[in-house]
């Protein structure tokens, strides 16, 4: 009961408050001059003419934003309707759409965006977002237009570091930073660095570009330098984009990565069949993916070890043949098929050196004829061996030395500041 009543001295005291005021605002405005009431009125129209652009480039005064995500089923048709779009510029904008959009690219779960006009709240525009970067607009306000769009990527130069205390993951994850540096760093040090067996203690620093998209952490760009200390020793890697050099380098200018001869033989063989996806068998006489590059070398052709590494497979394996793997990094992986024999010494555990012998062209395995089936691994995966992108090892061309060095010393410099802040408000003075 007594709470009734308070809450009823409640309400009355707020009317009160209420009428108050408006007298005091209606007496305000009614002692003043006209000219206050014209300067109001230019305000109106000035902010009327205001343009304001969002991120995609429209003028947003006067606009109701709305956004949301495509249902299940929800054709671009649907979204449309829904929109209370005629269906006569639904067609108009489905027949301005071909080869610019097929409609039955909408995805549950794709975001768009609708423009409405805010006194009439009638749509005009739609924006459908392929992914956080791309995406479609629809306009049908004065005239019906489609187009594609690509929302801007921002670079910031970042520094990440951190030791190893279980794997190189978690103490990204730990950190908060984009676990995608873990395949960066086991790509750039892969020939010098067994990403499958760090140890704790193991830390690494890296300056890199942290990508953004509408302010929100979209990616990463390009690792401008690295430096990982393993086992006790430090290895360095700077990215270096010359005339005449390209790719990593350490701190002396030597290429970090090695690249793989290009074919498992000391002499060159003729290509009898590629690598493809979707190939003939000849044998089993049904489609099945060719993993590799067949050769056909003579019987007996002595086949090298494409890069340094570690025999891990070296025996007759049914389809396969005689067959030879050998572990390079812990990206790069050899296959070597259809062996007439193994050289003298290539068991599992043995480490090979580029260009040693490990065996002989054979027509072992499920074959048709003499020839060496040759296969790289990248991450487990077999890819094409002709078209790998591998990067040169070579050093620093003479003529970059002095502009490399001065990079590196800059490089290191800003490594040298962990705190994340500090380093980037050094690079913005520049
Ligand atoms: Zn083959």
């Amino acid at each position: 009961m007594k709470e009734k009543i308070k809450s009823k001295w409640g309400i009355s005291a707020l009317t009160l408050i209420l009428v108050v005021s408006s007298v005091w605002l209606l007496n305000f405005t009614g002692n003043d001059t006209p000219r206050e009431f014209t300067i109001t009125e230019q305000n109106v129209i000035e902010i009327k003419e205001e343009v304001q652009l969002d991120s995609y480039g429209f003028n947003v005064i006067d606009t109701q934003i709305e956004e949301g995500r495509v249902k299940r089923n929800q054709s671009l048709y649907l979204i449309l309707r829904d929109l209370d779009v005629s269906p006569q510029t639904i067609y108009e904008i489905n027949k301005k759409s071909k080869g610019v959009f097929q409609s039955n690219r909408v995805n549950p779960g794709q975001r768009y965006i609708v423009y409405k006009d805010s006194d009439t709240s009638k749509p005009y525009r739609l924006i459908l977002h392929d992914n956080a970067l791309d995406y479609v607009t629809f306009e049908w306000g004065d005239e019906i237009k489609v187009t594609t769009g690509q929302k801007e990527v921002t670079k910031e130069i970042n520094i990440a570091s951190g030791v190893i205390t279980s794997s190189l993951y978690e103490s990204l994850v730990e950190k908060g930073n984009n676990i995608l540096i873990a395949n960066r760093l086991s790509e750039i040090f892969a020939w010098q660095i067994d990403f499958f067996r760090l140890y704790p203690g193991d830390n690494y620093k890296l300056i890199y570009e942290k990508q953004y998209v509408d302010g929100k952490p979209y990616g990463i760009g390009d690792i401008l330098a690295a430096e990982f200390e393993h086992d006790g020793r430090t290895y360095d890697a700077y990215y270096f984009q010359g005339d005449k050099s390209m790719g990593f380098f350490d701190s002396e200018g030597n290429g970090v990565q090695k690249a793989l001869l290009k074919a498992p033989f000391k002499f060159s063989q003729r290509i009898s069949s590629s690598f493809n996806r979707n190939r003939f068998h000849p044998v089993l006489k049904r489609r099945m993916p060719h993993n590799g590059v067949d050769y056909a070398a003579p019987i007996g052709t002595p086949v090298l070890s494409v890069g340094d590494g570690e025999v891990i497979e070296a025996q007759y394996r049914g389809a396969n043949g005689n067959i030879v793997k050998i572990r390079h990094n812990g990206t790069y992986t050899t296959a070597y098929l259809h062996l007439n024999g193994f050289a003298r010494g290539i068991t599992p555990g043995t480490r090979v050196r580029q260009g040693e012998v490990i065996g002989y062209v054979g027509k072992t395995g499920r074959v048709t004829g003499v020839h060496l089936h040759y296969m790289i691994y990248k991450n487990g995966q077999p890819v094409n061996p002709l078209n790998i992108d591998l990067p040169p090892s070579k050093s620093i061309d003479a003529s970059e030395r002095s502009q490399f060095e001065k990079m590196v010393e800059d490089l290191k410099r800003k490594m040298e500041n962990d705190r994340v802040e500090s380093v980037a408000s050094v690079i913005k003075e520049e």
